[in-house]
């Protein structure tokens, strides 16, 4: 049993995919563990997107992620960090086959839905990064 960190992006808010989206977690089985809207700080997002900070585009992704709020999500279930990341479907939007999150409901590189943790050592550390210890629920 694995736990992932989501983050439902602006234009998964702006675009109204967030039912959607949820819905094809929920279906594949896999458990609401916590849920909460978020405002994300130029400090998280700097910890979060780190691995990117130096990149030309970093700014666009900040102001980006800060035009509206996000949706975090902590989801559970067998291999969810793997088998997530494979819904979502790669990056970059226009490369993501139909079918895959991002491939139905993302446009871009940057505006691709949404982010999920990309190892299991990570997702415990993103969902510390967003949520309280009594805001995450155990089933
Ligand atoms: P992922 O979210 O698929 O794990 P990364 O960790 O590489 O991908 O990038 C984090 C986020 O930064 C991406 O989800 C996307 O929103 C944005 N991003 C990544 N690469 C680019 C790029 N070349 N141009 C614009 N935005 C990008």
């Amino acid at each position: 049993m694995e736990r992932t960190l989501i983050l439902l992006k602006p234009d998964c808010l702006a675009g109204k995919h967030v039912g959607s989206v949820t819905a094809r977690f929920e279906q594949a089985g896999f458990q609401i563990c916590g849920v909460k809207m978020l405002r994300l700080s130029s400090e998280v997002l700097r910890e979060h997107y780190a691995h990117l900070v130096d990149r030309p585009f970093y700014p666009d992704i900040v102001n980006f992620m800060q035009s509206t709020p996000v949706l975090g999500l902590i989801l559970q279930g067998p291999d969810a960090v793997a088998r997530i990341r494979e819904m979502l479907g790669p990056t970059d939007s226009k490369k993501a086959a139909k079918g895959t999150i991002r491939g139905d409901f993302g446009t871009e590189n940057m505006r691709n839905i949404a982010h999920a943790s990309d190892s299991t050592a990570n997702a415990e550390i993103e969902i510390i990064r967003f949520f309280k210890a009594d805001e995450v629920f155990k089933w």
